[in-house]
């Protein structure tokens, strides 16, 4: 029928606009590459601001003691405490605890969401079991990720560039927000140290560094994206401070904010940016991350509706409800493999008040996950390739000799729990690499690395030291 037709013809349109062939990921690739370079070479050289972290070191093992972490970046802020012991016990016990964060705090007053995370910190305090020892006479130290674009000054300070990922706060950029939490802390007459400022890329790089040696590359897929790396001190020409004693320095790239005429877009992408809170921001961020996937699927099907009747003569009211389709159903509904699509029905009925689907029409919307999360998983691969090319780590040996092994930690709901997705990654991480560059490539999960790997960080950066 005409509706069929329609619907096949957009679907198509969609698949061209998004089509991510291997050149194409190569010169993504090869832009990032030359995007880091300008901005490590002068502060606001590029989009990507590859930001100083002032960690120099990474974990080696040896850390020891009790170590909190605070870990705020999305929808939840997770809290930790572990016990450190040493190179032979390592990690002795740990505790997480998970608080979501209710979202008028997201948009609403700096003290109002300071004061929340330090509220759920104090009461965390207050439940430490026996297991966790402190001795006499000290405080607590936290290690704080905050996930979100950061001008660090030392390792325990550092000014908020801007939000992202839906948070909005007045008066809180251009703030310190070690210094915001440090007040909040004392207003809950709370006795407790902020030793280290870290990015969630960079606790996740620190977290798994401290299980394997070789992890140079971190990376978030979840609410939003980013990647951290190691970069050679000498090769950050705006870096005037001294020469680190190790010769590295860990940079946080905020690659989110990565744009390139090569990246593959389209009308749905530019819809989303315009009614986003950061139009003209957070491009690859916004092509990529578990925030906007469902919400690019949205507005896909809102046009089949709109275009093709694809639910029928009218368009169903619920779909027209900005990011009302997350991205933990679009992965349900990619990832059904009931003959009759049962679980596309479901959620199309329960989330969209749309009721009988036929099983062309869930074949549709199961196509149009596919084309959007492939675009985003292949579009990051093509990120990680170019961080590799750039430390050199992209090739095998040329003369025969030992290359060495080069491992990737990813962090973020995104890429564990959408197999679709992080699968396709990997697959095409290898792609752009070839058989014998990728087999010394490692991509691995880091599983709750941030939270660890900013305790850690504190423990390196602890006062006691
Ligand atoms: P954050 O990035 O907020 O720190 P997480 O790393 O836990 O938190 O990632 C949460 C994000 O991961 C969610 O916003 C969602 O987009 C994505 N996500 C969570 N579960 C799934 C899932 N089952 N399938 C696809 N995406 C998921
Ligand atoms: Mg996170």
């Amino acid at each position: 029928s005409g509706r069929c037709a329609r619907a096949a013809a957009l679907l198509k349109e969609l698949e061209e606009r998004c089509a991510t062939p291997l050149g194409k990921l190569r010169q993504v690739a090869d832009a990032m590459m030359v995007e880091m370079h300008a901005g490590l070479a002068s502060e606001g050289g590029s989009k990507l601001k590859m930001l100083i972290s002032y960690v120099d070191k990474l974990p080696t093992g040896d850390e020891t003691g009790l170590f909190y972490a605070l870990d705020l970046g999305g929808t939840n802020f997770r809290v930790l405490r572990v016990q450190l012991g040493g190179k032979e016990q390592r990690v002795v016990k740990k505790e997480p605890k998970e608080v979501s964060i209710p979202p008028h705090l997201m948009v609403g007053g700096s003290d109002e969401l300071f004061d929340f995370i330090a509220s759920a910190l104090a009461e965390f305090v207050a439940s430490e079991g026996e297991d966790f020892h402190i001795p006499v006479g000290r405080q607590r130290e936290l290690g704080f990720t905050f996930s979100f674009p950061v001008r660090q000054t030392s390792i325990a300070s550092g000014t908020l560039i801007k939000w992202t990922k839906g948070f909005n706060i007045e008066g809180t950029v251009g703030e310190d927000v070690v210094a915001e939490l440090t007040r909040a802390i004392e207003r809950q007459c709370l006795d407790m140290r902020v030793s280290a400022l870290v990015n969630d890329t960079i606790g996740t790089l620190a977290g798994a560094r401290y299980y394997d040696n070789d992890v140079i590359v971190g990376v978030i897929l979840g609410t939003g994206t980013n990647a951290a790396y190691v970069e050679r001190a000498h090769a950050i020409p705006k870096w005037h401070g001294l020469l680190p004693k190790s010769g590295e320095m860990v940079i946080n790239m905020e690659w989110g904010n990565f744009r390139s005429s090569h990246l593959p877009t389209t009308d749905y992408d530019q819809t989303l940016d315009t009614e986003s809170l950061n139009p003209g921001e957070q491009i690859f961020e916004k092509l990529i991350s578990g925030m906007y996937l469902g919400e690019i699927l949205r507005n896909v099907l809102l046009r089949l509706a709109n275009e093709a009747a694809l639910f029928g003569d009218s368009v169903p009211p619920k779909l027209e409800t900005p990011f009302i389709l997350r991205t933990p159903v679009m992965s349900a509904m990619h990832h059904d493999n009931s003959p009759d699509l049962k679980v596309v029905g479901t959620k199309l009925k329960e989330l969209l008040g749309i009721p009988n689907t036929s099983l062309k029409t869930r074949k549709v919307v199961v196509q149009a996950c596919d084309i959007i999360a492939k675009r985003g998983a292949r579009l990051a691969a093509a990120g990680i390739v170019g961080i590799l090319k750039k430390i050199g780590r992209d090739s095998a040996a040329k003369d025969g000799g030992d290359t060495p092994r080069t491992v990737v930690a990813i962090d973020g709901g995104l890429y564990e729990h959408y197999n679709i997705f992080s699968e396709c990654l990997r697959s095409t991480v290898k792609e752009m690499l070839g058989e014998e560059a990728s087999a010394s490539v490692v991509i691995k999960l880091a599983n709750d690395g941030s939270s660890i790997g900013a305790a850690l960080l504190a423990a390196s950066h602890s006062q006691y030291l």
